[in-house]
């Protein structure tokens, strides 16, 4: 069985943007504000090399709000796989929802099975990829992802990035730590003590 690295987007690899009119920082929404952290892709890259399987898990509820397109999500998806890509990573699947059970947008409005903290996109990767679950990990920004670690049966990691500090409180990871540089640390030790 092969472990994995379930990696949140917005916020853990990628800079969170100030929407000028609501004062909130949300994901990006134009495809110059996709902005990978500086230390991404060489975190990355030890994950790789260590023999870990990587996997995008991104709720994107905007298209849903009505506050962007489908079509513009598409293109800053674009990028960000191509700023990973021309480096040298390569994550096994990307998985996005795009849903919200209170949006605008019909289409996208309705409870859905994908959102985090569902687990589903994890019990996905398990069955396609046969991926060790008890031995993966969960890294995100958010309390909803670490409760979609933990009901997925990873080992979880909360980022304590200063922007989302009010999207969480109230989860129980295994780790907190300040970015994605000490999340891989806590991994690769634990990687090199079995
Ligand atoms: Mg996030
Ligand atoms: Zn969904």
């Amino acid at each position: 069985m092969v472990e994995a690295v379930f990696l949140d987007r917005d916020g853990v690899l990628n800079e969170l943007v100030l929407n000028s009119a609501t004062r909130e920082y949300e994901p990006p929404h134009r495809i110059e504000d996709m902005k990978l952290f500086p230390y991404v892709i060489e975190c990355l890259g030890k994950l790789q090399g260590a023999g870990y399987d990587l996997f995008l898990v991104s709720n994107q509820p905007d298209v849903a709000k009505g506050k962007t397109t489908l079509e513009a999500l598409e293109k800053i998806h674009k990028k960000f796989d191509q700023l990973l890509t021309s480096r040298g990573i390569y994550f096994k699947e990307y998985y996005y929802c795009y849903h919200h059970p209170q949006g605008l947008i019909p289409e996208y409005s309705h409870e859905c099975m994908c959102r985090k903290p569902k687990p589903f996109f994890l019990l996905k990767a398990e069955e396609k990829h046969n991926i060790d679950l008890g031995n993966s990990w969960m890294i995100g920004d958010r309390d909803t992802d670490i409760e979609c670690g933990k009901a997925g049966g990873t080992k979880t990691i909360l980022i304590e990035e200063p922007l989302s500090v009010h999207k969480r409180g109230n989860s129980l990871p295994d780790y907190k730590v300040k970015d994605l540089r000490e999340a891989v640390e806590i991994i690769i030790q634990n990687t090199d003590e079995k």
